[in-house]
C-alpha cells in the first residue's frame, strides 16, 4: 500500500518521495494500475481525494517511460474546467515530475492564439479548459493530436454545470478514436453519463 509497490518508474518514485506522498490515496490506488493497463475509467472522486495524481502518474508514466521512440507531440490532453484548476495541475505536474523530462503548456486563453499555438506544437501534455481548445481546433484546421494517447476530463460534472456540453462533445469528435480516456467527476448525473458513454470504451468503474 505504499506507491514504492506499484509498477513505476524510478523518476516517478523519486518525484513523489519528495514531494512528501508515500501512500497513494483511495483513489490512486484503484485507478492507477488500471491506466497503466491502458484501461478507460470512469472515476468518481471529488477536489481533494487526490485526482490529479491518479492522472499525471499514468500521463507520465505513459508518455516518458514506456515508449520506444521519444513522443513528438501532444501525447497527453487534459480538460479541466477552470483557468485556476489548470494552473493547479500544471504545479501539481511540475512537481511530481520534476526527474522527467516533461514538457507541458497551459491552453486557457489570456494569452493570444499565436503564442498558444507555439506552445502546444513544443508540448507532450497540454493542460485546457474547453473553450480554448475547441477555439485553436476551429481556427486551425491543421490542429493536430494523432499522437495523442492519454485524454483526461477532469471535473466533468463542473465543466458539464459550466454549459460545456456541446464544446466537450465536439472537442471529443475531433479526437482519435484510438485512445485511452479517463474521466473524473464528483457527481454522476445524467450528462455525465452520457458524456462517458460519448467519450469511454468498456470502462472501468472507480467509486471512492
Ligand atoms: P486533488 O484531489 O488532486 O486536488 O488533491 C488534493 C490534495 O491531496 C493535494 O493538495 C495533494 O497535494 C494531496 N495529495 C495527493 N495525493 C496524495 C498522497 N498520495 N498522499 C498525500 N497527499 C496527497
Amino acid at each position: 500500500n505504499r506507491f514504492a509497490d506499484l509498477p513505476l518508474s524510478s523518476k516517478t518514485l523519486k518525484g513523489l518521495k519528495e514531494c512528501g506522498y508515500v501512500k497513494p490515496t483511495e483513489i490512486q490506488k484503484e485507478t492507477i494500475k488500471l491506466s497503466l493497463m491502458e484501461k478507460d475509467i470512469l472515476g468518481a472522486a471529488k477536489t481533494g481525494s487526490g485526482k490529479t495524481l491518479a492522472f499525471l502518474i499514468p500521463i507520465l508514466e505513459r508518455l516518458y517511460c514506456k515508449q520506444w521512440t521519444k513522443l513528438d507531440g501532444v501525447g497527453a490532453l487534459v480538460i479541466t474546467p477552470t483557468r485556476e484548476l489548470a494552473y493547479q495541475i500544471f504545479e501539481a505536474l511540475r512537481r511530481v515530475g520534476e526527474h522527467h523530462d516533461f514538457s507541458a503548456g497551459l491552453i486557457i486563453g489570456g494569452k493570444d492564439l499565436k503564442f498558444e499555438r507555439n506552445r502546444m506544437d513544443q508540448c507532450n501534455i497540454v493542460i485546457c479548459t474547453p473553450g480554448r481548445l475547441l477555439q485553436h481546433m476551429d481556427e486551425n484546421p491543421l490542429f493536430d493530436c494523432v499522437n495523442m494517447q492519454i485524454l483526461v476530463l477532469d471535473e466533468a460534472d463542473r465543466c458539464l454545470d459550466m454549459g460545456f456540453e456541446q464544446t466537450m462533445n465536439a472537442i471529443i469528435a475531433n479526437l482519435p478514436l484510438k485512445r485511452q480516456t479517463l474521466l473524473f467527476s464528483a457527481t454522476q448525473t445524467k450528462s455525465v453519463r452520457d458524456l462517458a458513454r460519448l467519450s469511454l470504451k468498456d470502462p472501468h468503474y472507480v467509486s471512492v
